[in-house]
């Protein structure tokens, strides 16, 4: 099924080049499009909406002092299965595990922390809609006379 996800390059990966052109070109040897991207530096609020699933977490504070430390970039992609498939090309949350289980995947190989885990990808197509509505709200995904 042709879809679409929204991922995120976190702060971390956008601030070193090397690991920011690899995770395009995962991206791309895929044959996953980016429709649309933009980079912006998160506002403390815009970061707890964001992940205000995970408020009242151990791993809370860190996560939004991490989504607020820099620029990130937002990326909408559309594909065959791309919500499914990009998650996993990003491989499991947990980076110190994901290195064992899943050597090639980009949390793996650019992933510094289980906080800072490189990237961000909606985990269903409810966080899909939520997700594209904060980042791009005057933007339909797919648009409009394009099914
Ligand atoms: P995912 O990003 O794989 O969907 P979650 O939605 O569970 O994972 O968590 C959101 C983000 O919170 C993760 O990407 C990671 O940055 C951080 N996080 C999740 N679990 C932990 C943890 N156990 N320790 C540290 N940070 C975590
Ligand atoms: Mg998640």
């Amino acid at each position: 099924m042709h879809g679409f996800t929204l991922a995120i390059f976190k702060p971390h990966l956008l601030k070193n080049p090397v690991a920011y052109s690899a995770a395009e070109k995962f991206i791309d040897s895929c044959g996953i499009r980016i429709v649309t991207r933009k980079q912006l530096h998160l506002t403390e609020s815009q970061a707890k909406q964001f992940y205000q699933a995970h408020e009242g977490k151990f791993f809370y504070k860190r996560l939004i002092s991490l989504m607020t430390s820099g620029p990130l970039e937002v990326l909408i992609l559309s594909g065959e299965n791309v919500l499914t498939r990009w998650r996993e090309l990003m491989g499991p949350t947990k980076v110190f595990k994901a290195v064992y289980s899943h050597p090639d995947c980009v949390r793996s190989l650019f992933g510094l922390s289980d906080t800072r885990n490189a990237t961000h990808g909606s985990d269903s197509e409810s966080s899909f809609l939520t997700e594209a509505a904060l980042f791009f709200p005057n933007q339909k995904f797919p648009p409009d006379g394009d099914q």
